[in-house]
């Protein structure tokens, strides 16, 4: 197959990744060269990891690379594409707008996908005038490690188009979930209702942060706890998904005050140190409040 994919950043040049390491050509679509230099050089440097891992031959990764192109012309990645995938920033006028500008280019038949993490998919469809091929194909950071792929299907989205993806995501040997358009499709809604519920935990003085992230590691085998996994996730993206899903889903995921207090002093996580955990160079080294400054 030819797949085109637009948006060469940190979802965009890891499916593509997958998709050529399957065995299909890819060409993958960014708005600067630098960008699309950046996205093929993040390949080159995972699948030159994956050797000296050997979890990859030299050889499969040589074949990958050269099936894969880059190029800052829509028209000529979307042209002949069977299907594109479009990994473009999350906001839903680009990616409506991307939807109308991909048909113009794109075969009668080729099917859309769009790896937005939570916008609808029935609305981000509904720019398209084949709406019928759009669907929802959301990959996990990072692509070429996580295994999982909600299939996320729109009101438009015919049978035809679910059948391909459901091939399509298991081509490239990931697993196959399907969620009816929805907030939050499963992962997240699931993912950030025990996320809040721990940070309330918290806040209520039930359990300490690392008592309640043991208490999902070693009792559920959860890889990361909740209260981990928000503050590498980045607390501030925690907030815009659960005001977004109470928005749409009520009360249960009214945002907590100490979240909210830690995203206004700007304690984000690990990205900026401190989160519900202080951090040092990648690694927990104590609780927030705790730890001596
Ligand atoms: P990113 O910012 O790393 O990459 C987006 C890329 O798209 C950038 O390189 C940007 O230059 C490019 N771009 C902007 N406009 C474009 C256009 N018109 N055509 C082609 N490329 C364009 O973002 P990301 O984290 O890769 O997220 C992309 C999408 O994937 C978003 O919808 C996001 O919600 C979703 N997603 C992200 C994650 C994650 O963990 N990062 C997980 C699942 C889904």
């Amino acid at each position: 197959m030819r797949v085109a994919v637009l948006g060469a950043g940190t979802m965009g040049h890891g499916i593509a990744q997958v998709t050529a390491m399957a065995g299909h050509d890819v060409v993958v679509r960014d708005i600067e060269t630098a960008y699309v230099e950046d996205g093929l050089e993040s390949i080159e440097s995972n699948l030159e990891g994956g050797i000296e891992r050997e979890k990859v031959t030299r050889e499969e990764a040589d074949a990958a690379l050269e099936r894969l192109s880059g190029t800052t012309d829509l028209a000529e990645a979307v042209e002949g594409a069977d299907v594109v995938v479009e990994a473009v920033p999350e906001d839903v006028d680009l990616k409506k707008e991307t939807m109308a500008d991909v048909e113009k280019h794109a075969d009668d038949e080729t099917v859309i996908a769009t790896n937005t993490s939570s916008l609808s998919i029935t609305e981000i469809a509904s720019a398209a005038e084949r709406d019928g091929l759009v669907v929802g194909l959301h990959f996990f950071n990072p692509v070429h490690i996580m295994q999982l792929v909600e299939i996320v299907v729109a009101e438009q989205t015919d049978d035809e188009t679910l059948e391909f993806a459901r091939e399509f995501v298991e081509d490239i040997e990931k697993t196959p979930v399907e969620v009816t358009d929805s907030p939050g499709f499963a992962s997240s809604r699931l993912g950030v209702a025990l996320g809040v519920e721990a940070i309330r935990m918290v806040e209520e003085g039930v359990a300490d942060p690392r008592d309640i992230d043991a208490a999902m590691e070693l009792g559920y085998n959860h890889p990361m706890g909740p209260i981990e996994l928000g503050d590498v996730v980045g607390l501030d993206v925690r907030l815009d998904i659960l005001e977004y899903l109470r928005e749409e889903l009520g009360e249960r995921f009214r945002p907590p005050q100490a979240l909210k207090r830690k995203v206004r002093a700007g304690k984000l996580g690990k990205k900026t140190g401190e989160g519900f955990y202080v951090w040092e160079d990648g690694e927990i080294v104590g609780v927030s409040g705790e730890v001596d400054e």
